[in-house]
């Protein structure tokens, strides 16, 4: 595995680049903009593609799934606001790129992946970057209750609506960050759990995921 593991020059300096890009479009969190300026995001693809890994764009990661852009994880970590040792639960893990990027920001990850090519291969990938989340295989539309509550939620594929049993699993003063709509185009919705009953809900801009699969989804 190790030979495709090199951090030249080239990809330090587009990495530079890619952060000065998602400064421009509005990210203002340093310690994001330092955790996905300290990532290789071009671990994540093959060799031949290197050149696109530092593009603000999705990419193909097989499976019929794609890697995030980089704006839309810069996007929905600030929304997070990350504190060291936050339990976070993260809702689709794909090739673990927004894993890696909680994790430097100190949180202590729970990811789950639906699809099994996916989970098997970015658990086996991660913890050789060193990155060593708690990885689980399944429906995360349904959550993980068994290791509830979480002080942090993410979901990376679009939801028609916030599944309610995320929303028990979220502490209090949790934050989840989920898009919402239909399949073509979703809003980016944060939920501040502030009683046990009790939420604070921003709906904010519009972005394009694959659509979250599940019993509580699609
Ligand atoms: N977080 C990834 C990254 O760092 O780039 C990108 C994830 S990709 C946009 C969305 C992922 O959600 C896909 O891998 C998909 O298989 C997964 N997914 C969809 N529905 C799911 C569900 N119900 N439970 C778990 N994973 C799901």
């Amino acid at each position: 595995m190790a030979y495709k593991y090199i951090d030249n020059y080239r990809e330090q300096g587009a990495r530079k680049k890619l952060v000065e890009v998602l400064r421009k479009k509005g990210i203002e969190d340093e310690n994001v903009l330092t955790a996905i300026g300290s990532m290789q995001r071009h671990y994540f693809f093959d060799e031949t593609f290197w050149n696109q890994a530092y593009k603000d764009i999705a990419f193909p990661i097989g499976a019929g799934q794609t890697i995030s852009q980089p704006y839309t994880v810069a996007y929905q970590t600030e929304l997070l606001h990350i504190r060291k040792d936050d339990k976070v639960l993260e809702i689709g893990t794909g090739c673990g790129y927004q894993t890696c990027i909680l994790m430097k920001l100190g949180a202590k990850v729970y990811t789950i992946e639906r699809q099994k090519t996916l989970y098997e291969h970015t658990k086996q990938v991660l913890p050789y970057l060193g990155y060593k989340p708690n990885f689980f295989l399944g429906d995360g539309s349904r959550g993980i209750a068994g290791h509830a509550p979480y002080n942090k939620i993410i979901v990376t594929a679009g939801a028609p609506t916030v599944p309610e049993e995320l929303l028990k699993q979220l502490a209090i003063g949790g934050i989840i960050v989920i898009p919402v709509g239909d399949e073509s185009q979703q809003k980016m919705v944060t939920i501040l759990k502030t009683g046990e009953h009790d939420y604070e809900k921003h709906v904010l801009d519009t972005f394009r995921f694959v659509p979250l699969k599940g019993e509580n989804a699609w």
